[in-house]
């Protein structure tokens, strides 16, 4: 078993690094990549007669290219050993300390050895030879032993100093760094490469890779790339000449050797005491990067006393004196466990990946919707499948795509169930709609919705209603519909699991003061197509009563006349079509009447301005204005805030598009207001909106 999945790994992996490495064009993204390599580095460990010498854990990078000469790097260039958290970073300090013989006696704390943080820059290493000061050859990194001698391209790149600037440069130097691709110029070449209808580069370094192999140096020329140097080999017999500085005994002087010969080095670096203030560093930057005009894929830890790194040496393929701390993953690859189908209250069927649960984004992941029918079918699913699954920042974790090439012979294809898991009824997809619905109205999971969005916060607001005994009311038949819920007793409640007396008495007073809540909230409650929040407060208003509301569905239908729920600023032509086919539903017109029946005013109470909560009428100023909300204000909630506009007869929609008048946006603002900055939509900051308040109501 675990020797087949080994030989698979290697596999799989062995052709994403040639595709990586040697193509520029990647076959899978670096996080799934680097997870599936942990695995097979797991497994060799534990049993290391699995390793074979052709293992992508043997070794560094890709091989030479055709088309350059490969030559023998003076110091080999390695890879580095990679940690994902800070767990793993007190590992390999540990680890660190252990090789150097200065574990601490028990119970005392272990030494602190300065150390430097330095920002991960995500290009290709370059080794750089000079010769009494002048560039002689450039060379990546190839498979660490030898690389590819580019020196033509390099010296096209003008952060590369041709010349150093000392006074008494060296017999020899190697100088290396990072040659990257800055953002918006990688941005420009895919654009240009789309242009000539040419395959996009999958990331900026890909495209740098791409570009110092180019075999004509104009066309590097043209590029724009960049270099930041960051390692120093300088002949042991170096002397000083004035103003030059001195030979460096640490990283952070080997920083400042390079700055000073004419190298362009990192600024975001720092000096660390110990770990507590490398983790430090590296939380910081974990944010802070993103704003950063080019990319960077973590932090890298450097032991700063030059003597000790030796004394710390290499592993076959890393240094063992520093190491890679590589950000949060978004994407990661994960074993399929099951599919399985939930019905949602209007009876639509979604299909659910349940899978091996993954850390991912800061969070741990097992499952994810795959949306509908023709979704599942465009992933080409099966039994058993290992699925790239991402998950970025606060978006709800989805299934990218299957890596087929992990998937078991004669594996089963996955597709929607005939029938309803919940009710068996025989499940329909309307010619030219997306969703597979179950349309029996009498199926547990719809009713199990329905119950549960009437009572949810924005509605009804019963207290003490939840999921488990919504689902013994349900499966034990003693509520069939929601104006069931207004016949239940006490004492039935009483009887049921985790019920009490007490808690049934609550709840029964519970469900009787819900029917005092306003009328856009029992709209809300209704669970119509289309009827959020928001547009139930814009109809609630228009129409003070389900019946004023009934006939403006109806009348809309027959006599021609203006459409009076367009009318209603915020409803749309999808929205009054879905209003009045829940209209025309004899059942739900009975629900009103039931509703109606229990005691529900399904219409404004008379002191009510209509969808307002009670109290006076308010001044509309804002009528007729849509804002977004974004990032957190500095005084106001988002409630708060949404509440005032409101107030004042404006709309608060969720997603920015030409039409919204306003963003409003606070500290930590994300991609609404770039949105907003694309569309060219103004965007006011908190005392902005107070202003606009403020001033329309003079
Ligand atoms: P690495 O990129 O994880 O780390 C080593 C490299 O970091 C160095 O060679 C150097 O180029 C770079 N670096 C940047 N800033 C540095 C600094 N300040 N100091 C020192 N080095 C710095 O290791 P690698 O061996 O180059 O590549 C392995 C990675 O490549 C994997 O983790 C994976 O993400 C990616 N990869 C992806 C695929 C794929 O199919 N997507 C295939 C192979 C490799």
């Amino acid at each position: 078993m675990a020797q087949a999945r080994a030989e698979e790994l290697r596999r799989l992996l062995n052709r994403a690094a040639h595709a990586y490495y040697v193509l520029d064009a990647p076959v899978m993204e670096d996080p799934v990549y680097d997870r599936l390599y942990r695995e097979l580095v797991a497994l060799e460990q534990a049993d290391p007669e699995l390793i074979r010498p052709d293992s992508p854990t043997r070794r560094v990078g890709g091989a030479p290219a055709d088309g350059f000469t490969s030559v023998a790097h003076r110091v080999p260039l390695l890879s580095l050993d990679n940690a994902f958290s800070h767990g793993d970073l007190d590992v390999w300090y540990g680890r660190l300390i252990k090789v150097l013989d200065r574990e601490p006696q028990e119970g005392s704390p272990a030494p602190a050895l300065p150390m430097v943080g330095e920002l991960k820059i995500d290009g290709n290493a370059l080794a750089l030879s000079y010769e009494q000061g002048v560039l002689v050859r450039a060379a990546t990194r190839g498979e660490g032993e030898r690389g590819e001698e580019i020196t033509a391209n390099v010296r096209t790149i003008r952060s590369v100093p041709l010349r150093l600037e000392l006074a008494s440069p060296p017999a020899w130097v190697e100088v290396r760094g990072e040659a990257f691709i800055p953002d918006a110029t990688f941005a420009a070449i895919n654009a240009e490469r789309a242009d000539r209808g040419e395959a996009p580069f999958a990331n900026p370094r890909n495209a740098c890779a791409g570009t110092l192999r180019q075999l004509d140096p104009t066309v590097v020329a043209a590029r724009g790339l960049s270099f930041f140097a960051y390692t120093l080999h300088l002949s042991e017999d170096w002397r000083a000449g004035p103003g030059d500085p001195a030979v460096p005994r640490s990283q952070w002087q080997a920083l400042d050797w390079l700055k000073a010969a004419g190298f362009r080095v990192n600024p975001h670096c720092a000096l660390c005491p110990d770990l507590a203030a490398v983790k430090t560093f590296c939380d910081h930057w974990e944010l802070e990067r993103r704003g950063l005009p080019y990319a960077t894929d973590g932090v890298v830890v450097k032991l700063d006393d030059l003597r000790l790194q030796e004394e710390a040496g290499f592993t076959q393929k890393a240094p063992r004196w520093a190491i890679a701390l590589k950000y949060a993953a978004e994407e990661a690859p994960s074993r399929l466990l099951r599919l399985t189908c939930q019905v949602g209250r209007t009876g639509v069927v979604t299909p659910v990946a349940e899978f091996e649960s993954v850390p991912l984004a800061g969070t741990s992941v097992s499952r994810a919707t795959l949306h509908n029918a023709d979704r599942l079918a465009e992933l080409d699913l099966c039994a058993g499948d290992t699925i790239v699954v991402r998950k970025a920042g606060e978006i709800i974790p989805e299934v990218v795509r299957v890596l087929v090439e992990l998937r078991p012979e004669g594996a089963r294809r996955l597709e929607l169930p005939p029938t309803c898991p919940e009710c068996g009824s025989v499940l329909v997809r309307e010619e030219g709609e997306a969703a597979t619905r179950c349309v029996n109205n009498g199926c547990p999971a719809i009713l199990r919705g329905s119950l549960r969005h009437w009572v949810s916060k924005g509605a009804l607001d019963v207290d003490g209603l939840g999921m488990k005994l919504i689902e013994q009311l349900v499966d034990r038949g003693l509520v069939r519909s929601i104006p069931g819920l207004y016949g239940l007793d006490a004492a039935l409640l009483a009887s049921l699991e985790r019920m009490g007396e007490t808690s049934a008495a609550k709840l029964v007073a519970a469900l009787e003061t819900s029917k005092q809540q306003p009328w856009h909230r029992q709209l809300y409650g209704l669970g119509i197509h289309h009827v959020g929040e928001v547009n139930a407060k814009a109809l609630a208003r228009a129409f003070p009563s389900a019946s004023a509301l009934e006939a403006a569905a109806q009348a809309d239908e027959t006599d021609g006349a203006p459409d009076r729920l367009t009318a209603v600023f915020g409803i749309g032509p999808e929205i009054a079509q879905s209003l009045r086919q829940w209209f025309a539903t004899p059942a739900n017109r009975l629900l009103l009447e039931q509703l109606g029946a229990q005691g529900l005013s399904l219409a404004a109470a008379p002191e009510q301005d209509g969808g307002g909560d009670g109290g006076p009428p308010a001044a509309t100023p804002l009528a007729g204005l849509t804002f977004v909300l974004t990032g957190t204000l500095p005084s106001l909630s988002r409630s708060a805030a949404q509440a005032l506009i409101e107030a004042a007869g404006g709309k608060v929609s969720g997603s920015v598009s030409r039409k919204t008048s306003y963003v409003v946006a606070g500290a930590e603002a994300g991609s609404k207001l770039a949105k907003a900055e694309t569309l060219g939509v103004a965007v006011l900051d908190e005392p902005g909106l107070q202003a606009l308040l403020e001033s329309d109501r003079a």
